[in-house]
């Protein structure tokens, strides 16, 4: 296989597990026990997620990013609207804090995701590159079908 093309099904796999936060070894079990803590295993593989210590400092750098363009939007509409200060109540703050809360959990699912595909490749299992195939074609298949 050529290694371009590990990395196209590699980048999209870890996008797809992270975005569904869902085990990156099988697809199926789930990755997170709760909103933002990353289970101990996977429940249908049995992958051990200890392998995954995603410290948040990648996560909240990120969310940097979000929390920008809200800021930029936010002082726009002061200015250009000049509203009262509870209008921010109602408005910016819940804003900024769904801004901020909400991509956490796909950022960590893609970090997690990313550990374990990245570890995968060092190790140089192509049985993993074989199991990732077959997930992605019959998931195809049952979407097809
Ligand atoms: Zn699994």
């Amino acid at each position: 296989m050529a290694p371009q093309e590990h990395q196209d099904s590699s980048f999209s796999w870890i996008m797809r597990s992270g975005w569904h936060g869902l085990c990156p070894r099988c697809g199926k079990g789930k990755m997170f026990k709760s909103w933002l803590k990353i289970a101990d295993k996977c429940e249908n593989c049995g992958l051990d997620y200890r392998f995954a210590a995603p410290d948040d400092g990648p996560a909240f750098f990120s969310l940097c990013i979000v929390a920008f363009p809200l800021t930029f939007i936010i002082v726009w509409l002061q200015v250009t609207y000049e509203p009262p200060v509870w209008v921010h109540l109602f408005t910016s703050v819940p804003l900024m804090a769904a801004g901020c809360l909400l991509p956490l959990r796909p950022i960590k699912g893609w970090l997690v995701a990313s550990q374990y595909v990245n570890k995968a490749q060092e190790a140089g299992t192509d049985a993993l590159w074989a199991k990732l195939h077959d997930v992605a074609d019959r998931e195809k298949e049952s979407r097809d079908g």
